[in-house]
This record gives structure tokens, sequence and C-alpha cells, in this order.
């Protein structure tokens, strides 16, 4: 028999629809795959096994699966993106007990396509870190070695693919965490443009940053998630109302002959390991062999990136979370005077990754200090624009790694919050620049850990993003 967790988006859809596979079947396989693998990985914080049978059955009795361009199909979703009746916790004890009334768009419009919602997935607490071992519940592990992280903050929905628990998995990167614990484990992560998808229903960690994005096993599974994603909302001011392109994926590796594929040294620069260098060059090399043109460049303000990332994005969240004060969201903690509840319930609820961010954000958003550090931070921000932008003046995509290392044992980085902070350096730029970006695995290291190739392309070219990634894809590097 075979093995339906293994199927991929597209061949899931098309049995569904020909009636030749029955979603609750399917649903089942799922669960019973969770039951087998979930216990030593930690990626999922609740299955909605109840819920996922029932919109199986619903399926069942449609009659018009062909206007479902999801019809079937099985994924988890990253547990800061509401879902109505079913909890909502950011990993975090503030909202432990939190349920939603409502859908994000994104859920909504995953369900309007006919997609099956299993579980919610474990993350950084408030999505903020990168190896999801700020979660307040427990630690996701890496299934290509449980002693390792598999990234973050997005990393149950990024586990939930690679060890196929399920066929897609939405995240968000406001970093990198989608890009990051893709590459970590060896799955397709992507991140749109920003303003591309709508962030009506996602528990906001920094606004100007935060994009939903799609993880999956391949090329074609993120494509088909996105496009059921994207479009403009306007319950979200910063939504785009441009048309989304539709995306034609080639079968092989021609898109890339002719192709101006940029490389700017920065990111190849001192801190990037010798294994994850390797096999980065070895992938540039082959995209060279199928006939694309590398163009070495510069992008010079690539080094203040993480500098200017951790003093906007604490910012923002500084002011994003001031709304758990226990009167209105989530936990309360009970106090003598009103300011002895605001106290005792942020000093409970928040753990010490998130009480960082917060004072770091207030501090550079303090008077006297605002110039200094916010300001200065939005002026690097827009010099890491110009610099895409001229980068796109010259070549059709840029290519870099994604990670400046494999994934990392457990426990290594989380007294270190500069060490934990570098592993954004290689995604942030394109999260502040606000352009889409791409990781797929590329290889792996002697002892099998995942390396990913990350793609950038100019704001909105996610169709051409898509593309050559799976030109690339058809080079079977992996
Ligand atoms: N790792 C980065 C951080 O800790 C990015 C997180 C994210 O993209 N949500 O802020």
């Amino acid at each position: 028999m075979t093995d339906l967790t293994a199927l991929d988006i597209a061949s899931t859809v098309r049995a569904v629809r020909a009636r030749a596979l029955g979603p609750t079947e399917l649903v089942r396989a799922f669960l019973a795959r969770v039951e087998s693998q979930d216990p030593g990985l930690g990626a999922f914080l609740r299955v909605d096994a109840e819920g996922a049978l029932a919109t199986a059955r619903a399926l069942e009795s449609r009659d018009d699966l062909d206007a479902l361009p999801l019809a079937g199909v099985v994924l988890a979703v990253k547990d800061c993106l509401c879902t109505r009746g079913l909890r909502t916790t950011c990993g975090s004890r503030m909202l432990e007990r939190w349920v939603p009334p409502y859908d994000a768009h994104v859920v909504a419009r995953l369900r309007a396509s006919g997609a099956i919602v299993l579980g919610k997935t474990n993350m950084d607490e408030f999505a903020m870190g990168s190896s999801t071992e700020n979660s307040a519940f427990f630690p996701t592990r890496n299934p290509r070695d449980p002693s390792r992280v598999p990234g973050g903050s997005s990393g149950g929905s990024a586990v939930a693919v690679a060890a196929r628990m399920a066929q897609g998995a939405l995240g968000t990167d406001t970093g990198g965490s989608v890009r990051q614990p893709a590459a970590l484990t060896g799955v397709v992560g992507f991140k749109p443009t920003y303003g591309r998808v709508s962030r009506y229903g996602l528990v906001a960690f920094a606004s100007s940053l935060d994009v939903v994005s799609p993880f999956g096993g391949s090329v074609g599974d993120v494509a088909a998630v996105y496009e059921a994603i994207a479009g403009h909302d306007p319950r979200d001011g910063t939504s785009a109302s441009l048309p989304v392109e539709p995306v034609l994926l080639p079968e092989g590796p021609e898109v890339l002959r002719g192709l101006r594929v940029g490389v700017p040294r920065e990111y190849f620069s001192e801190g990037l390991d010798d294994v994850v260098r390797a096999r980065v060059e070895s992938a540039l090399d082959a995209l060279q062999r199928a006939g694309a043109v590398l163009v070495p460049l510069s992008m010079p303000h690539t080094r203040y990136a993480v500098a200017a990332y951790y003093v906007l994005a604490t910012a923002e969240a500084s002011a994003n979370l001031a709304r758990y004060d226990g009167v209105r969201y989530g936990l309360r903690v009970e106090g003598r005077h009103l300011k002895d509840l605001y106290g005792a319930t942020r000093d409970r609820g928040f753990g010490p990754e998130v009480k960082r961010r917060i004072l770091l954000g207030t501090f550079a958003l303090s008077a006297g200090y605002q110039q200094a550090f916010y300001g200065r931070a939005q002026r690097a921000r827009a010099h890491l624009r110009e610099d895409f932008r001229q980068t796109f003046a010259q070549v059709d995509v840029v290519a870099t790694p994604t990670s400046p290392t494999v994934a990392f044992p457990l426990g290594q980085r989380v007294d270190d919050p500069v060490a934990m902070y570098q592993a954004d350096v290689c995604t942030l730029p394109a999260s502040l620049a606000g352009v889409p970006a791409l990781s797929l695995p590329v290889g792996e290291s002697p002892s099998g850990l995942p390396v990913g190739l990350q793609l950038l392309a100019p704001h909105f070219a996610e169709a051409r993003l898509l593309r050559v990634a799976r030109g690339v894809e058809a080079l079977g590097l992996r």
C-alpha cells in the first residue's frame, strides 16, 4: 500500500477530485503519523482530530471539488494564526487559554480552498527566537537529529512538514522564521513580499515585518499554498491591492539558462560554516552549468541588518505587546491595585526572551534615545532597501546561504542571545527590505544535516522567484 503521507499536494488534489482518495482516509493516515512521530519531536501544540475529520467528511459530500484548489490537502498552522474555536497560544502562557472567535484571513482562505487544518504548531513565544526553544510549553526537535533544534520561530510547522505529519504548513516570517527553520529541517520555506498576504488574524509581533509564509516538501507545494493565501484584504491596511500573478512552474531547469544571478559577497564572509559554504558554492556551480550567469556583487549595508532589525522589531513588539495587560486578553493575575494587576500578569505571562525584547524596545523608543536608536535603524533600513533596488537593476534574482550554520544542538545558544540573533544574518536583509525570499534544500553536511539555498527577488516578483526555485529544485541537488 502506498504511504499516503508521502503524497505531494498536486497528486492529492487530483486523487481527491477523482474520488480515488477519500479525505477521511487521508486525515486518518496523518493522525496515525502524528501519533507515531510527534511524541519524540514536539511539532504540534494541539491536534484537532475532531475538526479535521469533520472537515474531511464534509468535503466527501460536496460535488464541487473541482472548484477547490486544495481539495483534501492536510495542513498545519502556526499557533500565532487565529483559528476560530481552536486555542491560539502564540507559544505563550499569556494566551494559554485564549480561544479566538474568528479565523485569520489566511486560515479562512485555506478552508475555502478545501484544505483541512490538522492542528496548531509549536513556536518560539510570540515568534521571538530562532530555535523554538523559547516556547513556553516545550521545545521542538529536528527530525534529522533530535538532539538538535529545528530552527525557529516556526519550528513546529517546519518539523510537521519535514516529518511528513502534514503536507504543508503556515508559518510566519518576520526576520527569517520560515526560511531559517526550512533550511535547518530540509524543506522549502517561502516568504512572500511584505503586503502580499493579509496579516488579519495574525497575532502581531513586529507589524512592519510580519509575513505569513508557507512551508512545503517541494516548490510546487509551497506555490500551491501561496496561491491560496495571497491577495488583497481590506482588513489589513498594509495589504497590497496588486493582482496576484498566476504561478506556472516549469518541469525542468531550462528557466536557469541565461538567468542573471547576483551573488553578494557580504553573505559569504566570516561566520559562515565551512559545510554551508561548500554546499552553497556547489549549488551555485550547478546553476552556472545549467546556464545561469553568476554576477558577483556587493550589498554594502548588509552588515547593519542585525542591529537595525533588533531595534525595529523590539520597538514594534514593545508597542504590540502592551495590549496584554490582564484586562482584555488572555491571562489575568489579580493584584491589590490596577498597577499590581498589570505587573503580575505581565511577569507571569511572558517568558524571559519576550521580556528582554519589551525592555530593549521600550528603551529604544524612550524620550531622548529615539533618534539615536529607532531613527538610525530606520535609516539603515532605507539603505538596505536601496541595496536591493540597485542589485535588482543588474540581476534577476540573488542567491545566498539561508543560515550561516546547520542545525545546532538544543541548549547551545539559549544563554547567549547575541549568538542566537546571529542565526538570522542571512535572512534579515530581505525582511527589512520587504522583498520575497525562499529557502530550498541543496544538500547536506557529512552527518546528514540539511543546508538551504536562499533565493531573493524584487518586490512582488513571487512568480519569477518560484519558477527559478523550481528550476534549481529540478537540478536534484538535495
Ligand atoms: N529569529 C528572529 C527573531 O527572533 C526572527 C523571528 C521571526 O521571524 N519571527 O526575532
